[in-house]
């Protein structure tokens, strides 16, 4: 049961014995020709070039789950990746760097056949400057008369050159075997590298277009066959990199794959939607712009704002959106999504890539949000001001004292208010409305908790 798969919780399948544990990330880099894109489908076990061949075109999609001797990890695959004809060294250079900082281990593609290029001295440099390991691939090496073109890369300082003809197949076992020695066990991104990639959910109802918009972002109309299906779970996450930078998009099997469910299909769809939620940090809460909203798209805003993640709301199918619906549609937002107002909004059409552009800003803004921390100081000014103006409404004769509030946490913005009596509800509103008015909070829920203190 893939579902409940999805939750991460001991099913004594032997994956889910560390269900939070990433995988490892090995990250295939090296200048344009050197046979990058061919050696990544060599080592995937797929004969079709992954590469979208019509020329112009970037493909954003850069992470494959792979498997070898048993041990699984992701592959990022650098071949695609546009590079311009002007300028082509740098535009390498900074393709790499990213490419190095999302790595674990790093396999440097370099052609035997031409030997080293200033272009591979720069990656060399940066490949030293990052620390990671490095196996050194000396690709195009197709039978044993090139081999001594292999050791003249000895002069790159990166150790042992494996020779390999990723068209052929040739060598690619033994090159693989030195990854994996490369490689750690795990992958330390998500949990030590702060700058690591930040984690999305796309989620809603279904047919909402969750699926359209996955493709589209990732640049790739084909779903991914894992060349082990069957015996290995599918690919869960998958790291798309947008506007520069990396991204992972969570949980995208279930995005993907859809699971045709006869009975209990709403608690599947909820259950999914909350697994992605837990494991991401901002939510895309996809609405369908060209129906009325149904309960169960409220439902998912709730899950999401429940669960204290940073979201963004994305009116998709805005290419259906009839002029005539336009003034329900104000309504609604004003009505039924009250409760996140706050949320940044984009019109989009997945179908046809209208605004999808938007979303990246939409998301920085709403994770800035959630990353935001308010000194206690400015806060504390904040509501002395506030309380001066607008007093606590008396009760009974009496009239609760704020005394000091403080922010417990980010991710997101948590805070306790130390008071001499209980808050009621519709000044706690008034405080949270008024924390946003003067510090934003764009996309981000807010908690506001009540100590009382005699
Ligand atoms: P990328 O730009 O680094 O991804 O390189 P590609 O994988 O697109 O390969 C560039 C060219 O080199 C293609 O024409 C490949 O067929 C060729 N090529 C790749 N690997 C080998 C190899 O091992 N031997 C030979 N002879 N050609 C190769
Ligand atoms: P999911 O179940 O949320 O993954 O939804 P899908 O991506 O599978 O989309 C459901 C249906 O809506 C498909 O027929 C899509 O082609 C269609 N669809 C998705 N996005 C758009 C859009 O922006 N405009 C239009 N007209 N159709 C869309």
């Amino acid at each position: 049961d893939e579902d409940l798969a999805l939750l991460g919780g001991g099913h004594g399948d032997a994956h889910d014995a560390e269900p939070d544990a990433p995988l490892p990330v090995l990250a295939v880099v090296g200048r344009p020709n050197v046979g990058k894109s061919t050696l990544v489908n060599r080592i995937l076990g797929r004969r079709e070039a992954v590469v979208e061949d019509r020329p112009g075109v970037t493909r954003d999609r850069v992470s494959y789950p792979a498997e070898w001797a048993g041990r699984r990890f992701m592959l990022v695959d650098t071949g695609g990746w546009e590079v311009d004809v002007l300028g082509l060294e740098a535009r390498v250079a900074e393709q790499s760097e990213l490419a190095i900082s999302l790595a674990d281990a790093v396999l440097f593609v370099v052609d035997a056949t031409v030997g080293p290029t200033a272009t591979d001295e720069r990656v060399v440099r940066l490949l030293r400057k990052s620390g990671k390991p490095v196996v050194l691939c000396a690709n195009k090496v197709d039978g044993p008369r090139a081999e001594a073109d292999a050791s003249e890369l000895w002069s790159l300082g990166l150790g042992e050159p494996h020779p390999v003809s990723a068209l052929h197949g040739r060598g690619t076992g033994d090159l693989l075997d030195a990854a994996m020695r490369a490689l750690p066990t795990e992958s330390e991104h998500g949990v030590v590298l702060p700058d690591g990639p930040r984690r999305v959910a796309l989620v809603g109802r279904p047919n909402v277009g969750k699926s359209s918009l996955l493709n589209k972002v990732a640049g790739s109309e084909r779903v991914v066959v894992d060349p082990t299906a069957g015996t290995t779970r599918d690919p869960v996450d998958e790291l798309v990199v947008l506007r520069g930078k990396p991204w992972t998009f969570v949980d995208t099997a279930g995005i993907r794959r859809r699971v045709h469910q006869t009975r209990g299909a709403d608690f599947y769809a909820s259950l999914r939607t909350q697994a992605a939620i837990e494991k991401a940090e901002v939510a895309v809460v996809l609405l369908d712009a060209s129906v009325p909203l149904t309960e169960q798209d409220t439902r998912v805003i709730s899950q999401v704002i429940d669960s204290g993640r940073a979201v963004v709301i994305a009116y998709n199918k805005w290419d259906l959106m009839d002029e005539d619906r336009r003034p329900f549609l104000e309504r609604e937002i004003e009505k039924e999504l009250v409760q996140v107002q706050w949320a940044p909004r984009v019109n989009i059409s997945a179908q046809t890539g209208w605004h999808t552009d938007r979303l990246v800003p939409a998301l920085e803004k709403s994770l800035e949000s959630w990353d935001t921390r308010i000194s206690t100081g400015r806060l504390n000014s904040f509501l002395g001001e506030l309380v001066a103006a607008h007093p606590h409404p008396l009760r009974g004769g009496k009239q609760p004292r704020i005394l000091f509030a403080t922010q417990a946490s980010t991710r997101p913005p948590r805070f306790v208010i130390f008071a001499t009596g209980f808050l009621e509800a519709g000044y706690r509103r008034f405080i949270e409305r008024r924390l946003r008015e003067t510090f934003g909070f764009e996309g981000s829920p807010i908690s506001i908790s009540v100590r009382v203190r005699e």
